[in-house]
């Protein structure tokens, strides 16, 4: 099946250029989420090959790739982009077997990947200080310099589109990286990387090493010579991640995840709002950080909202990512039992629909059936806390004051949106939601590779995507100059 289009061996680590054999030797199984089956083996990385990693991405800083220029730079990383979407169905197939993606999200994973190489290779040689008037005598003016070595820790829900986002902006603004990808699906991360090498990027200036979080995800948060974290996962290992980072006090950008609403108000155009309020909370299986797994009704369209709502829940197919359904399984046994954890804690509420498995759907696969949530109150555990799954609850509310007050009564911030045709409210609810992006009439606007994104509070810190990213992978610096 799938593995068959690899075209490299998984169990190795990607260093300064080459595959290597981790130095423990040591592998992890890699497992297929749709029957949980074993597949094979992947790396299984410890802090000796992250200190290898480290002192190849602090060479590369040195040499080539430290020397090669902004548009040479952005010219590798289009190159990246154009190898990426050369591969696309293998790419696609190979992630859909790894992460347990119905295959066109899987594509659609592909194509973001391939814009984000597009987007920062045209943006590595656009970002540029400025000159600051001063004193009688002086010159100052700012240059934006790369931070050095950049760690990347992500996640198993969206490895192509962490990776993109994440090493495509420190790669285009000069930084080196390596890259800690989940050890439940790190192979597009190596078929990336490979991709990278095919395209011209230097040895050393990306390198991967998968393995286990508490031991290379840990030896790459806290090694000395790492300059800048970037993390998109759980908000527990956030913590972690920050403390880590603290001892060489360096920057980190945390992405953490969310309990995102969906606000939709009487005067909204429901049957336009209906794909993106379903869609938004089964994509991916809910294993999304901007999953909208609150839905703000006002009580004026309520009955309608869930009737629309309900039925599409009633039509969703679950079953294998090679059969291209609607919902596939979850990453992981742990995963599935973590939302049937969350699943009984509703069993008081009211379902209002649940999807179907299909027939053939295998006996070890982490699936579980998607599950509308009626009628919930604001302060239930599973309105508040982030589920990561296929589930969705809908929330009734009175007036705009309390639909704000239930979207803004998280401990998250990460992305909300209004339906309504009002524009005024529109214009209020934007500025006062606490969200990194509002949507309005739309919600996550098809991916949004140029779109800045981040949170606040529970959800992380920082900004990702967009040419915001590049501000954020760069060190300002200011130099003044007195000439007289
Ligand atoms: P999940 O619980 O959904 O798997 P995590 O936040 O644990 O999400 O994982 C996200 C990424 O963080 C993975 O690459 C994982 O290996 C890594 N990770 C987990 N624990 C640590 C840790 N203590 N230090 C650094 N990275 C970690
Ligand atoms: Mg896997």
């Amino acid at each position: 099946m799938a593995l068959e289009d690899l075209w490299f061996n998984p169990a190795l680590c990607f260093i300064n250029g080459a595959w290597v054999t981790p130095e423990a030797g040591q592998t992890l199984g890699l497992s297929n989420p749709s029957d949980g089956s074993d597949i094979g083996e992947i790396a299984r990385g410890t802090a000796a090959d992250i200190d290898r990693a480290v002192l190849a991405a602090e060479a590369a800083l040195a040499g080539e790739w430290g020397r090669m220029s902004a548009p040479e730079r952005g010219r590798v990383l289009s190159r990246t982009g154009q190898l990426v979407l050369e591969h696309a169905d293998r790419l696609a197939r190979i992630e859909a077997m790894d992460v347990g993606k119905p295959l066109k999200q899987a594509m659609a994973d592909v194509m973001a990947l391939a814009r984000y190489m597009e987007f920062y290779g045209g943006a590595a040689d656009k970002l540029h200080g400025s000159t600051i008037p001063y004193l009688d005598g002086y010159t100052v003016y700012t240059l934006r310099q790369p931070h050095g070595v950049t760690g990347h820790i992500i996640p198993w829900n969206y490895p192509m589109q962490i990776i993109g986002r994440s090493v495509g902006a420190a790669l285009a603004t000069g930084n080196a990286a390596v890259l800690k990808p989940a050890e439940q699906a790190c192979l597009t991360a190596l078929a990336f990387a490979d991709l990278a090498r095919q395209a011209g990027l230097p040895a050393g200036a990306l390198n991967v090493v998968p393995g286990l979080g508490n031991e290379a995800g840990a030896a790459l948060t806290s090694h000395p010579g790492v300059n800048h974290i970037s993390f998109t996962g759980s908000v527990g290992v956030g913590r972690l991640i920050q403390a880590g980072a603290a001892q060489n006090v360096v920057p980190v950008t945390l992405e953490l995840g969310g309990k995102s609403p969906q606000l939709v108000f009487d005067d909204a155009d429901i049957d336009a709002a209906l794909p993106f309020l379903v869609n938004a909370g089964i994509q991916n299986a809910g294993q999304t950080c901007s999953a909208a797994s609150r839905i703000l009704v006002q009580r004026g369209v309520y009955d309608q909202v869930l009737a629309k709502m309900a039925a599409r829940y009633s039509a969703l197919r679950v079953g294998p990512a090679l059969q291209d359904l609607d919902v596939g399984p979850l990453i992981s046994a742990r995963q599935k039992q973590v939302v049937d954890g969350f699943l009984t804690r509703g069993a008081d509420l009211e379902v209002a629909a649940r999807g179907q498995f299909v027939a053939e759907a295998p006996i070890g696969g982490h699936y579980v059936a998607p599950t509308l949530f009626a009628g919930v109150s604001p302060d239930h555990s599973l309105a508040q806390e982030e589920i990561f799954g296929p589930v969705q609850v809908v929330i009734p509310f009175e007036d705009e004051a309390e639909a704000l007050a239930i979207a803004n009564g998280t401990a998250y911030g990460l992305v909300a949106s209004v339906w309504s045709a009002d524009g005024a409210r529109q214009m209020r609810l934007a500025r006062q939601l606490r969200a990194g992006q509002v949507f309005l009439n739309n919600y996550g606007a098809g991916g949004g590779v140029e779109l800045p994104f981040g949170g606040s509070g529970l959800s992380g810190h920082g900004r990702e995507k967009g040419f915001e990213a590049l501000y954020g992978f760069s060190s300002l610096k200011t130099v003044a100059a007195f000439h007289g």
